[in-house]
């Protein structure tokens, strides 16, 4: 399915990273996300999005009935939702919406009612582009972000970067700080789309894999942090299990995200 990923600190609290066009299926696959007992409520206490584009959001139409929902985003992301989606007033003619200010320094992930949830959060900016529907305007500080969680009281960190237009000294310095990474796994060469009457990877601000300028070599190697390449675009070869692609992949130590897939730290 489509990248999106749920996190918590005391497993009744969730916390959703990216909002899929999938989410219902996710949703049902898991469920802790489901209403907790007795209630028609949710779990879900807010979403935090990386970026606007369509397959990082969507979802967020399927959570109307709930609300009002909470945001979690860059200044760039919430304008390219509301200058160019409309969403939060679509949404407030339902449950409506509050957009929280993604913070770049570690700050308490409140639940809504404003109790703390036990995590930590911060965003880091990343090379990356505004989304298509917004693409007249030019590209904005916070466009593209990754997130780095932790949960004080086991000292687990992640880091959560399924889009990554290049790897830079940020992203480096984040990894060697944390002990799992969602990475950007999208597509193994640049022109593989575009073969297929796409883009090119470049031109979707996604750095491909292989190849001696791709992500593989490009990011640290070792025992930590573990890493689990997600948002895996179908054209992608290291998806089959016997390809040359995914046997690169595993030799270099880092792993294939699954759908399901649950890690505690
Ligand atoms: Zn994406």
């Amino acid at each position: 399915m489509q990248t999106s990923a749920a996190i918590s600190a005391d497993g009744k609290h969730w916390f959703l990273l990216e909002a899929s066009p999938d989410i219902r299926w996710q949703i049902e696959s898991f469920a802790a996300l489901g209403p907790p007992a007795g209630s028609r409520g949710t779990s879900i206490d807010g979403v935090l999005l990386t970026n606007a584009d369509l397959d990082h959001v969507l979802g967020l139409w399927s959570l109307r009935e709930g609300g009002p929902l909470r945001i979690h985003a860059t200044a760039a992301v919430w304008n390219s939702l509301v200058h160019g989606l409309g969403m939060d007033r679509i949404l407030g003619f339902f449950g409506g919406s509050r957009w929280l200010e993604a913070p770049w320094e570690p700050h308490a992930l409140s639940l809504s009612g404003g109790e703390p949830s036990g995590l930590l959060y911060s965003a880091f900016p990343l090379p990356g582009k505004a989304p298509r529907y917004v693409e007249a305007r030019p590209g904005a500080a916070g466009d593209n972000i990754g997130y780095r969680i932790e949960d004080p009281r086991t000292g687990g960190r992640i880091v959560f970067a399924p889009d990554i237009g290049a790897v830079d000294d940020t992203l480096r310095e984040e990894l060697a700080q944390c002990d799992v990474a969602f990475l950007d796994g999208t597509f193994w060469t640049d022109g593989e789309l575009e073969e297929l009457g796409g883009r090119s990877a470049a031109l979707m601000a996604h750095l491909p894999l292989g190849g001696p300028e791709g992500s593989l070599a490009a990011l640290p190697r070792g025992q930590k942090p573990r890493r689990i390449f997600v948002h895996i675009n179908n054209s992608n070869p290291m998806l089959r299990e016997d390809s040359p692609e995914r046997a690169e992949l595993v030799r270099s130590g880092a792993e294939v995200g699954i759908d399901g897939q649950e890690l505690e730290l």
